[in-house]
């Protein structure tokens, strides 16, 4: 599997997709939110996390981690934000899942890349800088955020798992800090999420106790 970084260039621009949007349907519950995917939600919707899983947010367990994710409606299961034109009504707010599409990202080595997914249908892709495609502000910031979610749902799986007994305490408190606590909406997001991620480290090293 052939890896990029944000400044190579790859085949994934779909031109606007052009009535396209097969990977706005049919998706259960594996477009996960961040937490700069809740916080970003959150601003642009005018909503709290707890009033966004009233009608457009759902949660789901992996490996002992409970997450957030969009929701799916109607027959053909497509995104709750996907419009009638089928377009996606909060485009510049749009998780970082559905950004990178048709991308997927790897973690291996303890560094972020990216890899092609076989899924999108349209033929005849442009080639584009990885760093374009993701229309990010503050790359750098975004990257070594999405390193340190990784790493830290890396190290709650593993703790869930290894006391079992103290999975409910962990995911509430990954819950409660990193979703359901507000962020101050005009301060920087990345800095608020270090000083809550230290604040994590320390409760997780408490339980050890
Ligand atoms: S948020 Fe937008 S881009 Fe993402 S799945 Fe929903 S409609 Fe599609
Ligand atoms: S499947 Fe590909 S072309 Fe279709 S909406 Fe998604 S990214 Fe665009």
């Amino acid at each position: 599997m052939k890896l990029y970084g944000i400044n190579d260039m790859a085949r994934v621009d779909c031109a606007g997709c052009e009535g396209c949007s097969v990977c706005c349907r049919g998706m259960g519950d594996t477009i996960v939110l961040d937490p700069f995917d809740s916080y970003r939600l959150t601003k642009r919707l005018h909503k709290s996390f707890e009033e966004m899983l009233d009608d457009c947010i759902g949660l789901h367990v992996a490996e002992g981690v409970i997450l957030p994710h969009l929701l799916m409606a109607g027959e053909d299961a497509h995104c709750v934000f996907l419009n009638e034109e089928g377009r996606c009504s909060i485009h510049e707010a749009r998780p970082g899942l559905c950004r990178i599409f048709p991308l997927g990202r790897s973690y291996e080595g303890g560094e972020l890349r990216y890899f092609l997914l076989e899924e999108c249908p349209k033929e005849g892709k442009s080639k584009v800088k990885i760093h374009k495609w993701l229309d990010t502000p503050d790359i750098t910031k975004n990257q070594q955020f999405l390193i340190s979610w990784h790493r830290l749902r890396g190290k709650l799986r593993e703790k869930a798992a290894a006391t079992p007994e103290k999975s409910k305490e962990i995911n509430l408190l990954l819950l409660h800090l990193f979703f359901v606590q507000p962020y101050e909406k005009d301060a920087d997001f990345y800095s608020q999420f270090e000083a809550r991620y230290a604040e994590v480290l320390l409760k997780l090293s408490e339980t050890e106790g």
